[in-house]
């Protein structure tokens, strides 16, 4: 096991390094990070001892779970990717490094209270890069008005933007309009340049489109088990 992981995990980091060449970037500016959802805590533990220090969770009550059982690691950094209830924020702020998720002002009070005396935290605003609103995300025409509201909460930091390609199209054309809500989103925050983009179907794709933050799973993790 141990080591069809290990090889997955140069083969992606090889892929990145390719894509980052061909689009004239540097690879050493990427992060990738490592969704280790519905697999088990021990996965991370296999993938912390292969050097990554970046994993991404979408669900609440598990990130919580495996955070807890891992206990603190050196370095270890959990990114929250998923939908957030309000009503989780306390939870999601104890255990994640990131909330990539922010989409709407009241996720982003709800974040902030449960902040009070503790470090800033690291948020990406989400866009629904999709024409179904019932997505996840913030519709590209409201997201300034999320920037300000979110930049001005005392313990979040805005780092930038994030976006899941539709199924419906090609993920080209979708990671260029995140890359300019990334760049209306700087209008308001100058340095919010993170791009969270690009998953194990679409990461060359986002790379060239200028992404610095990589979400890859099951091309590194093998299949999903069932959901826990
Ligand atoms: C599951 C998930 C990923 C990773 O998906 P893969 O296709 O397995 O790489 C990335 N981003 C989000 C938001 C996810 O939920």
């Amino acid at each position: 096991m141990n080591s069809d992981i290990a090889d997955r995990l140069a083969e992606v980091d090889a892929r990145i390094a390719d894509a980052a060449h061909t689009a004239g970037r540097d690879p050493s500016a990427l992060t990738r990070i490592v969704v280790t959802k519905f697999h088990p805590a021990s996965l991370v533990d296999e993938l912390y001892g292969l050097g990554v220090r970046d994993v991404g969770e979408n669900r609440q009550q598990e990130l919580t779970e495996k955070e807890r059982e891992l206990g603190p690691r050196e370095g270890l950094r959990w990114h929250f990717i998923g939908q957030a209830q309000t009503n989780k924020a306390r939870a999601i702020r104890a255990a994640a490094s990131v909330v990539h998720s922010v989409d709407r002002a009241r996720l982003a009070d709800a974040l902030d209270t449960a902040g009070e005396g503790m470090p800033l935290l690291d948020v990406l605003l989400q866009v629904n890069l999709t024409h179904d609103p019932g997505r996840g995300g913030v519709a590209p025409g409201d997201l300034e008005q999320l920037a300000e509201h979110t930049a001005a909460r005392a313990t979040l930091r805005v780092r930038g933007v994030m976006g899941v390609a539709p199924l419906d199209e090609p993920p080209a054309p979708a990671f260029a309009r995140l890359a300019e809500c990334s760049a209306r989103v700087r209008t308001v925050i100058p340095d919010a340049d993170w791009i969270s983009a690009g998953m194990t179907g679409d990461f060359p794709e986002a790379i060239a489109a200028g992404a610095t933050h990589l979400r890859i799973g099951s091309a590194i993790t093998g299949p999903r088990p069932e959901r826990r």
